[in-house]
């Protein structure tokens, strides 16, 4: 039997990616891979259309999500996997965090004005569509407007986690993010660790009950990516990994570039199977 491969950690049109869910499905076959995971910031709302499109293209889709949530001066996103995405409780979980963004954006916004960056609030709002909007976006319409040369600018001068124009998000804890996971029946996993400050952080996921870490990324040089694993291994926790392709938000495709191996699905399943 030929091998198969997974990318369990992509965006869509319903957070801050360029492609559209079908989009990704028809990257996706082109890439080669037989099981995706469509992970939107904070949102699920890509999941239905692309499980008809995933299902026509014989992928394995899996439903998913990537919390955002924060521990003192780290921003940690939490994957969930094989969530029940029609859940009422984490719908309405999620629908208060994108009102919340919704807010924020406009007080970046506002804080940009103050540093000279006069960008049109509504421009942002029209590209970010319907599911959560974000600093991908504000930082797509600097970019147009000729206030920075690149997406990595942005974020340097004015939007990244300790630049002025920065707001936080909604005061969500890793361990709060973990249990909503966990509540819509998901198994969790701490998403590229290797921006995480310290070992610290890790443990800390460890008590709050962490299943799993994401140990291939674009972000992660080989070394980390052994270090990860190891720790993993260590730890008795899941494996997984993905290209976290914002289609050309972040100006480079990276769908294709992290392939691994299906058994690491399998793997997923059995935790889950385990947990019922
Ligand atoms: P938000 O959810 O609004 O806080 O925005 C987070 C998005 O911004 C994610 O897609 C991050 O990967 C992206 N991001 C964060 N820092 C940077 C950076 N320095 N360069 C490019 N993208 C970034
Ligand atoms: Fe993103
Ligand atoms: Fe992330
Ligand atoms: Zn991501």
């Amino acid at each position: 039997m030929t091998k198969r491969f997974a990318d369990l950690h992509l965006h869509s049109t319903l957070s801050d990616s360029t492609f559209t869910p079908k989009e990704v499905i028809e990257r996706a076959k082109k890439a080669e891979l037989s099981a995706v995971a469509i992970t939107d910031h904070d949102c699920v709302d890509a999941i239905e259309p692309a499980l008809k499109i995933a299902k026509s293209h014989n992928i394995e889709l899996i439903p998913a999500v990537e919390l955002s949530s924060e521990s003192g001066e780290d921003e940690v996103h939490i994957l969930g996997y094989f969530i029940d995405w029609q859940d009422k409780w984490l719908l309405d979980n999620l629908e208060k965090m994108q009102i919340c963004r919704i807010e924020r954006v406009k007080k970046m916004a506002e804080k940009l004005k103050n540093h000279g960056i006069d960008i049109d609030i509504d421009e942002i709002f029209k590209l970010s569509g319907c599911g959560s909007v974000g600093r991908l976006h504000i930082a797509q319409i600097m970019l147009k407007g000729g206030f920075v040369s690149d997406i990595k600018e942005a974020f340097r001068k004015y939007i990244g986690n300790n630049a002025p124009c920065y707001v936080s998000k909604f005061k969500l804890s890793p361990k709060e993010a973990i249990k909503i996971v966990h509540r819509a029946g998901g198994i969790s996993i701490l998403a590229h660790p290797v921006v995480l400050k310290g070992e610290r952080i890790l443990y800390d996921m460890i008590n709050d009950g962490i299943n799993g870490i994401e140990v291939y990324h674009p972000d992660h040089s080989q070394a980390d990516a052994i270090y990860f694993l190891k720790f993993a291994t260590r730890h008795k926790l899941l494996v997984t990994g993905g290209s976290d392709c914002h289609g050309l938000g972040k100006e480079r495709i990276l769908i294709g570039s992290i392939k691994i191996p299906y058994e690491l699905v399998d793997r997923l399943k059995d935790a889950v199977k385990r947990r019922y």
